[in-house]
């Protein structure tokens, strides 16, 4: 069909897409303190877009860390108002030479009507969409809610300073409903919303054997190495079924009723492509549940990295003092990241033999979180999708965390709605992450729908 906006963004194409290009040429790399400038230099500029875009109203607000934006654009007290929160900061982008960025992650690369460029769909390319429909609703006087931005810096680094901030800043984020687009769908042909996130507890574990490095063939044999240890220590984290031994590590988790397994079987999945297109034979996962439900209804432990003695060209004969780990849990609802946190810390000094020292500590979390599907916000969010798409959207689990949802629901006591656009082929926090720009223009074209169901509901 053709959407009253339709040709306001058709002529606008360019415009549109090179802006989205000029935010991913700055390195915002939140994680990384040599880029604290580049950080500060996003937010100004994320600033002055939403200026000219249509915000009466937008700053650079400072935080504990790196500084949120925000901005709005009110039209009328009496319409509902609609809270946008998006992140401009990115991934660091380091990657394995067997898996190498093919194109500079800063210099965006278009090819096959993708933009390949570090936080392209994750996630400036999808706040990006919304800075365009509030432009695309202003200039075509298609406004319908009062609409406010909270673009924070912080992320991909868990957001340890967002609670603060949106605790000290409540009258100013007050809004009716939160709208976030940091998440994938299934494919453009089957439409899917997000309705929960996963939690997160998220560790760093330090194994220490001798006081220093040793010869290993001196001392090989007698003292316990530490990544042997450690590699122990990790491997027994799951049983034979690949379910996690950690005692109590499922005690919290609510079941999935039946009804929700049978709907969630309802999307569509090939196993063999799934397979095909992540280059693996064979798959790996919890026995008696399903891929989709592995990565959606079931906690999960992953290591994210790891590493200890002579790892330079060559070899080196040496028995290391050290080998660390870090590792990850994905939480599902009620579970508790303090409490999963402390099980875990617990868990490996627990099961460190008496040879090694081991030191656990804490990186960051986040709590799980779910929206109901009969809201207000959801009801509009999957009928702007039906509009434009002209398929009702699926609901489903997403695997990923978004640290900050429970904490604004928390503080602001509304609900959130996730309208994400990205694809899971997008490559998240890997090298040559990409975003299609079908997915970039449909994005731009079903937002306003979704300010207009949800001032009519
Ligand atoms: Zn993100």
């Amino acid at each position: 069909m053709q959407t009253p906006w339709k040709d306001y963004q058709k002529q606008n194409e360019q415009r549109f897409l090179d802006e989205m290009l000029e935010l991913l040429r700055i390195p915002s790399i939140s994680a990384k303190s040599e880029h604290k400038e580049d950080m500060r230099r996003c937010a100004e500029v994320v600033r002055q877009r939403l200026l000219d875009s249509g915000c009466d109203k937008a700053e650079v607000m400072e935080t504990a860390g790196h500084p949120a934006v925000y901005g709005e654009k009110l039209i009328d007290a009496s319409k509902p108002t609609v809270l946008v929160y998006g992140h401009y900061d990115v991934q660091p982008t380091e990657s394995d030479a067997s898996n190498p960025w093919l194109s500079d992650p800063f210099e965006p690369l278009i090819k096959d009507g993708k933009v390949y460029a570090r936080g392209s769909a994750d996630d400036k390319g999808q706040f990006y969409m919304h800075v365009k429909a509030l432009e695309t609703m202003v200039k075509t006087a298609s406004m319908e809610t009062n609409i406010k931005f909270l673009i924070e810096g912080e992320e991909e680094v868990g957001s340890p300073n967002l609670g603060k901030f949106v605790a000290e800043h409540k009258d100013l984020l007050k809004a009716d409903v939160i709208l976030i687009s940091d998440s994938s769908m299934l494919s453009m042909e089957n439409p899917s919303l997000d309705v929960g996130v996963r939690g997160l507890s998220y560790i760093e574990v330090e194994v220490t054997g001798a006081n220093r490095d040793l010869h290993s063939g001196t001392y090989g044999g007698a003292v316990a190495n530490p990544i042997t240890i450690l590699c122990k220590m990790i491997a027994s984290l799951h049983d034979e079924n690949n379910h996690v031994t950690i005692p109590g590590f499922y005690n919290d988790v609510v079941e999935a009723t039946r009804e929700e397994r049978e709907l969630m079987a309802k999307a569509p999945y090939n196993e063999g492509e799934y397979k095909d297109e992540l280059g693996v034979k064979e798959l790996w996962g919890e026995g008696g549940y399903t891929t989709n439900e592995r990565t959606g209804i079931r906690p999960t432990i992953e290591v994210n990295g790891i590493w200890g003695g002579y790892t330079g060209e060559g070899a080196k004969t040496v028995l290391p003092s050290k080998a660390t780990a870090k590792i990850s849990a994905r939480l599902v609802p009620n579970q508790n990241s303090g409490k999963m946190t402390d099980m875990l810390l617990e868990h490996f000094k627990k099961i460190a033999p008496a040879n090694v020292t081991v030191h656990a500590f804490e990186h960051h979390g986040g709590e799980p979180y779910m929206t109901p599907i009969d809201s207000k916000g959801y009801q509009a969010a999957a009928k702007a999708v039906q509009t434009t798409f002209g398929k009702i959207p699926i609901p489903v689990r997403g695997g990923g965390s978004i640290p900050i949802c429970s904490i604004l629901e928390k503080e602001l006591g509304i609900k959130i709605v996730f309208m994400g656009f990205g694809l899971d082929s997008d490559n998240l926090h890997s090298p040559n992450e990409k975003y299609n720009l079908e997915n970039y223009y449909k994005g731009i074209e079903t937002i306003p729908y979704f300010h207009k169901f949800f001032a009519q509901g």
